[in-house]
């Protein structure tokens, strides 16, 4: 396995949260230089890169970066940073946020150069209080250091960075809730429209990309797009800041490129499975994405079509491994309460579907259900899959099939305690 730096390469840098020690490490000097030239160049950099959003679809970066390029009839076009990292498994963001919040900046400075924002906004997760203020403290010093402000990086060329926090609903990760939620609203998710179109944003404009995506684009910018396409796959170029938790030795986060071996990862960084243990089970990208059985874990490689390729996702990256002690209908019960806690109301199969399904698997965890409400569970599963209006409940109704299908004979013994 090669050792991938994109976004950690300052992370083991004692303090270089501090501007004084980035500074000296590096940080700016890529926006300095790049400012100086057509901010195209930043886009024609990135979309070679084949950059792909890192916040859990996997997009390809340049889609949406070339529509911000388009003619709004001088609307301001706006940068939202997704910040709001609540996925459960899923603790990657915090990370840049917290080591290298300057690496982030810089990234946003470019960003908004490149696409031809003067405003940016990051929509920090409410529950990260402590990791706001050292975002905080950060965007502060590169104002007093007129890095950001009316003359960012020392350009004529104005950058206003703003902090959001969120009130702690899951769904505002969801780009349209969380453009809502920043206009005042509640944060529901928008309808899609049918054809390609940017965000919105009070009606203008704005590109919504993750805090990693956009800590990545210095790299790209500095070393170019075939020094990121070096690492990884050919679809799925450059790497990801994979968070490794549940039952390994060493849990944490740590960089590897697409395409790594997902066992490989998991011995190397997390030191196997914890106590020698078996393994069972592994939730490969956040909570959300389909659970791979220890059989498929083996045979998987860290990349978004290895993962659609054994029905699951990449997602965030954020790796959950389970061993042999884990009961697979406790899991699942686990996870089912979280969206049914979760779940913003607006559509009737997801609102209604999720305290179904967490009803039912309740009922089968208590050994009160039969063949008939195992039978309901995955036809309610079916009702919340495509017809709503944002992927969370197909994401449920995703990550029902995958315990109940490929662990069957975990809920066969429950149903059979339960049978008179
Ligand atoms: Fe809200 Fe669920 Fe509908 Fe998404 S699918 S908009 S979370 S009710």
């Amino acid at each position: 396995m090669r050792e991938v730096k994109i976004v950690s390469r300052r992370f083991e840098i004692p303090e270089v949260h501090r501007l004084a020690v980035a500074l000296e490490n590096g940080a700016y000097e890529t926006a300095k230089k790049a400012m100086a030239e057509a901010p195209e160049k930043i886009v024609d950099e990135v979309c070679e890169s084949g950059l792909r959003g890192k916040g859990g679809g996997g997009a390809p970066a340049c889609g949406k970066w070339r529509l911000m390029l388009s003619d709004f009839g001088g609307r301001p076009r706006y940068l939202a940073v997704n910040a709001d990292e609540s996925e459960p498994g899923t603790f990657k963001d915090r990370q840049i946020i917290t080591k290298d919040p300057h690496l982030l900046l810089e990234g946003i400075v470019l960003t908004c150069y490149a696409i031809g924002a003067h405003d940016a906004y990051i929509y920090i997760r409410g529950e990260y209080h402590d990791f706001q203020k050292i975002l905080q403290r950060a965007v502060d010093e590169a104002y007093e250091a007129g890095l950001l402000g009316p003359r960012a990086c020392g350009h004529d060329y104005r950058v206003d960075v703003t902090i959001h926090r969120g009130a702690g609903a899951y769904i505002c990760g969801e780009k349209s809730a969380l453009l809502e939620s920043m206009e005042g609203k509640r944060g529901h998710p928008r309808l899609k429209p049918h054809q390609k179109e940017p965000e919105w944003f009070f009606g203008n404009p704005t590109l919504v990309n993750n805090v990693e995506t956009i800590a990545t684009v210095p790299f790209i910018v500095e070393k170019g797009a075939a020094a990121y396409r070096s690492f990884g796959t050919e679809k799925s170029p450059g790497g990801l800041l994979f968070a490794l938790s549940g039952h390994v030795e060493r849990p944490g986060v740590y960089e590897a490129e697409f395409g790594t071996p997902m066992m490989a990862y998991i011995e190397r960084y997390g030191g196997g499975v914890r106590g020698g243990k078996r393994l069972k089970a592994v939730i490969p990208g956040g909570a959300s994405t389909p659970v791979l059985t220890a059989d498929e874990a083996r045979k998987a490689t860290l990349d978004y079509e290895a993962m659609r390729a054994l029905g699951s996702s990449l997602g965030t990256g954020g790796m959950i491994v389970m061993d042999e002690s884990v009961d697979m209908v406790a899991a699942l019960k686990n996870l089912l309460e979280f969206y049914h806690h979760e779940s913003c109301g607006q559509c009737t199969p997801c609102r209604e579907g999720t305290g179904w399904v967490d009803a039912l698997v309740a009922q089968v965890l208590a050994k009160e259900a039969g063949e008939e409400e195992m039978g309901k569970l995955l036809e309610v599963a079916d009702t919340m899959n495509g017809k709503t209006i944002c992927v969370f409940a197909p994401a449920v109704s995703g990550v029902i099939e995958g315990f109940v299908k490929k662990f069957p004979e975990e809920f066969e013994a429950y149903l059979q305690r339960s049978r008179p």
